[in-house]
């Protein structure tokens, strides 16, 4: 996103002073959400509208992740996650600090002394002021490690370097991200016709650890919400393969790929079609001899040769376009059918 907001900053700011000035539509109407999070919300309508198409979808039960972002950014909204320089940011970053961490010095461990804010990551250094660059630092720590990096500040004491820099990792970002598309999602989904339910992760951990079973995305998925386990719910049976969508779009706009600079690095053809192939069909390939003889199934990417790549699920394969066979026209989604597979237990998910 950084990097892409450069290239329009570039088109903005270079050699375009012929440029008429833009219109006033800098106002954002209520409930915006930006592209990149509405994006999350409108593929999952789509999907369900596409499962109402193919079956009588009568209720949609959501997992409603709630990240505890009132602990990650003291009495703010996650829309700022910069913690403002105003009046708050002496009481409310200073009484989360005290009961999150106690009345200790984060550097020396010395208690019973007076404590100023410090910053990890230093201002003076592009620190910022968000919740998890502060920590709480006796004057003589506060003032020695001034505006010098904490990783020297801390060069001796690795262990302590390693927790404190742990900290300002914490991923805000994340959370801010599903706090604001959890509720538009659940609005959506009711606005469609089914009665769309929302539950709190913990909910489905607790069903499905009491079924025993394993942590899997569909075990999870199926083990969401009011599972009357006393009048004998349960989960009977699972898949042993499922099918993998991922949100690809169709391509871009754009015909020129700029190198880092933002000046053009290499030109697209206008043309997208190739021997009857679009990038993002997906397409069964019959190779019948050479390296990669065998039978194949992907999202194809083409060549302006015809000799196009597909993307399948154990790598990429390169194939001619008269070895293909069309499946079905790309929809800018990716399909894939996969192993189910246990995934590692995670802390924040329920
Ligand atoms: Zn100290």
């Amino acid at each position: 996103m950084k990097q892409r907001a450069g290239y329009r900053h570039r088109r903005r700011s270079a050699n375009l002073r012929y440029r008429a000035p833009r219109s006033d539509n800098r106002i954002r109407p209520e409930g915006w959400l930006a592209p990149s999070v509405r994006h999350r919300v409108d593929t999952t309508v789509s999907l369900v509208n596409r499962f109402r198409r193919y079956a009588p979808v009568t209720e949609v039960h959501l997992e409603s992740v709630s990240f505890d972002s009132h602990s990650l950014s003291v009495g703010k909204q996650l829309g700022g996650a910069e913690y403002p320089n105003g009046t708050l940011a002496g009481t409310d970053a200073r009484a989360h600090l005290l009961s999150a961490r106690g009345r200790v010095c984060a550097y020396c461990g010395a208690t019973g002394v007076p404590l100023n804010i410090d910053h990890i990551h230093p201002v003076s250094r592009g620190g910022s002021s968000r919740l998890s660059n502060l920590v709480l630092a006796c004057a003589p720590c506060n003032q020695a490690k001034s505006s010098t990096p904490v990783s020297q500040f801390l060069a001796d004491r690795p262990g302590l370097l390693a927790e404190i820099l742990a900290q300002t990792r914490t991923p805000l970002c994340d959370a801010a991200v599903m706090n604001s598309t959890r509720l538009r999602l659940v609005k959506a989904l009711g606005a469609l016709g089914p009665s769309a339910h929302a539950w709190p992760g913990g909910r489905t951990h607790r069903n499905r650890t009491a079924m025993g079973l394993d942590k899997t995305h569909t075990i999870d998925a199926l083990a969401v919400g009011d599972l009357d386990r006393e009048n004998g719910g349960k989960i009977v049976r699972v898949p042993t393969h499922v099918l993998v969508v991922k949100a690809t779009g169709r391509g871009s706009y754009a015909r020129t790929t700029p190198d880092r600079f933002g000046f053009p690095r290499l030109h697209r053809a206008r043309i997208k079609q190739h021997f009857g192939y679009v990038t993002g069909d997906l397409v069964h390939a019959t190779v019948p001899t050479g390296k990669w003889a065998g039978v194949w199934r992907g999202r194809v990417s083409v060549r302006a040769r015809g000799q196009h790549s597909i993307t399948t699920s154990t790598g990429r394969i390169n194939v001619s376009h008269r070895n293909l066979r069309l499946v079905q026209r790309g929809d800018g989604y990716a399909y894939d059918t996969r192993q189910e597979s246990v995934s590692p237990p995670s802390e924040k998910s329920g």
